[in-house]
């Protein structure tokens, strides 16, 4: 008699083991035992699987229990969450304090404080006021009030230029960067004759240019530098004795794109060579020869101004696109904001 409470106890045991303790009932029952085992083996089998069965129920309940208390002492602790008021984003909004220390406002108001009206604080951003625009900061987009609706398609005017030069060749972005000029019309105005009333004709060495009053100022500061270095350095003078036609202010737009090109503005000036030695020089050109791997033209083989001449001329607000991943060799550009900025990022970093 206790031979068989034993056989009966080891195989309620070995069922618990092969099957998962909250099943257990219905897996004796529908397990290949049920064809092997007679009736008086799976009966006491099944008592005893279930026995050690309510205990696993037992510790089951104890674990809903234990997750209930869980759930409870959450809901009497819930999780803070940002609170805004209706029909907002819940993105806690910058403070007036936090968007004037921002480094692309303090690099803006530093260069253009003279043209700026006023800077408010308007429905969490900064405006500013210029002339008879409102240009919103909008983080970094500076979009006027009547063409606010247009946040989607304009990307941030703010980017990263590089101060040193880049050894390797930039990766162009994956998605084409979409800078639209609202803060140019509002400053230098629409139309070619507003924005003719803005610029003047001068020459720079030698060659004459008819750009931006502000750029055009910033030019004399760069063709006297350019000149004194061209006195200690070969390669400089080489390079203004190889200069052929200078590009100014032309009413186009930025090739590819339905934008207004810097030129547009009188914002922009391409320096010419008569030869570019058979190196690379424009993206668009090198494009068209290497297809897709146009961005990975090595450094050495691109056509460039002196270093030095590139230095002269960003010491005064020009950046050159030859530090752009779409690289153009040939251009300048007045952005002393850009500068100003990446100067700022640097130094606090
Ligand atoms: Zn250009």
């Amino acid at each position: 008699m206790a031979l068989s409470v034993a056989f009966f106890i080891t195989i309620g045991i070995l069922n618990e083991f092969r099957f998962n303790k909250s099943t257990c009932p219905h897996d004796i029952m529908s397990s290949p035992m049920r064809i092997t085992l007679p009736y008086w083996v799976r009966i006491p089998s099944l008592l005893v699987c279930g026995v050690i069965g309510l205990t696993g129920y037992e510790s089951r309940s104890q674990h809903e229990v234990s997750t209930l208390v869980d759930r409870v002492s959450n809901f009497e602790k819930p999780e803070p969450e940002p609170r805004a008021p209706a029909g907002r984003s819940v993105v806690a909004e910058p403070t007036e304090a936090e968007l004037r220390a921002d480094p692309r406002v303090r690099a803006f108001v530093h260069v253009y404080d003279s043209l700026i009206d006023s800077v408010s604080y308007q429905k969490d951003d900064l405006v500013f006021f210029i002339k008879a625009s409102a240009i919103h900061f909008e983080d970094g987009r500076m979009l006027s009030s009547a063409r606010l609706d247009r946040r989607e398609q304009c990307d941030p005017v703010f980017y990263i230029y590089p101060l040193e030069f880049p050894e390797e060749p930039i990766a162009p972005p994956e998605e084409p960067i979409r800078h639209c000029t609202d803060v140019q019309e509002a400053l230098w105005g629409r139309s070619e004759s507003q924005i003719r009333e803005h610029a003047s004709s001068s020459t720079f060495l030698g060659r004459r240019v008819f750009l931006n009053d502000l750029a055009i100022q910033a030019l004399v500061d760069v063709e006297r530098e350019i000149r004194a270095l061209a006195t200690v350095e070969l390669k400089v003078a080489e390079w203004i004795d190889e200069l052929d036609i200078a590009y100014s202010l032309i009413d186009r737009g930025i090739a590819g794109t339905p934008r207004r090109s810097q030129h547009a503005w009188g914002l922009a000036v391409d320096l010419v060579p008569r030869s570019y030695d058979g190196q690379q020089v424009y993206w668009r050109w090198t494009r068209a020869w290497n297809g897709r791997g146009w961005h990975q033209i090595p450094m050495e083989q691109r056509w460039s101004p002196p270093a030095s001449v590139v230095r002269a001329f960003e010491s005064h607000g020009f950046l050159w696109g030859g530090k752009w991943a779409h690289f153009d060799n040939i251009h300048f550009e007045y952005r002393p904001e850009l500068l100003e900025y990446n100067k700022l990022i640097l130094t606090e970093d």
